[in-house]
């Protein structure tokens, strides 16, 4: 396993549409191991494939978030939401690709969610609560889409400008 670089905003391979997974391949297995240690390293509890440069329909979770409880790590392969609650949460969403800045979204209070699992098998699941907003936050990066397109045009601004010069300091190392 290793910690693969996740990409800042702004960066073309964000605002992509990602390709489903058609084959389980050892690259995919591999990627899964590298995202799962990648998010608990930043730490997060969401990462999508693009996040790494990988343009494939793919993201890894784990919302527990209780001290000393048992980490879930999940690998989703090409999800796909099939209900939204008509009920919806507000929720302080921020990005391993945005980072350090943070905004209300509002989004359905639960969702369900098909997926593919490394094993091969196909998952159906209710998500609710932190779950729901991660499982909406990564599937949306998967069809390019970003917290930040949620917020008014002024705030998004501000952001991606703070982004942009973060991005140029890093450069200067
Ligand atoms: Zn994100």
């Amino acid at each position: 396993m290793s910690l693969r670089p996740i990409l800042i905003h702004p960066d073309p391979r964000l605002k992509k549409v990602c390709d489903p997974v058609t084959e389980l391949s050892d690259d995919i297995r591999r990627l899964a191991d590298d995202m799962l240690e990648t998010m608990y390293d930043a730490p997060g509890v969401g990462l999508a494939a693009p996040q790494v440069g990988v343009m494939s329909r793919m993201l890894t979770m784990d919302c527990v978030k209780e001290e000393g409880a048992a980490p879930q790590p999940m690998v989703l392969i090409n999800p796909e939401i099939t209900w939204v609650s008509e009920e919806t949460n507000v929720y302080e969403e921020g990005c391993l690709s945005i980072p350090e800045q943070y905004a209300d979204v509002t989004r359905p209070a639960e969702v369900d969610v098909t997926w593919l699992g490394l094993d091969g098998n196909t998952y159906a699941e209710r998500f609710s609560g932190l779950w729901a907003t991660c499982v909406q936050h990564e599937i949306d990066h998967l069809n390019g889409k970003l917290f930040i397109d949620y917020l008014k045009p002024l705030k998004r601004q501000m952001i991606t400008r703070k982004m942009q010069k973060l991005k140029r300091e890093q450069a200067r190392g």
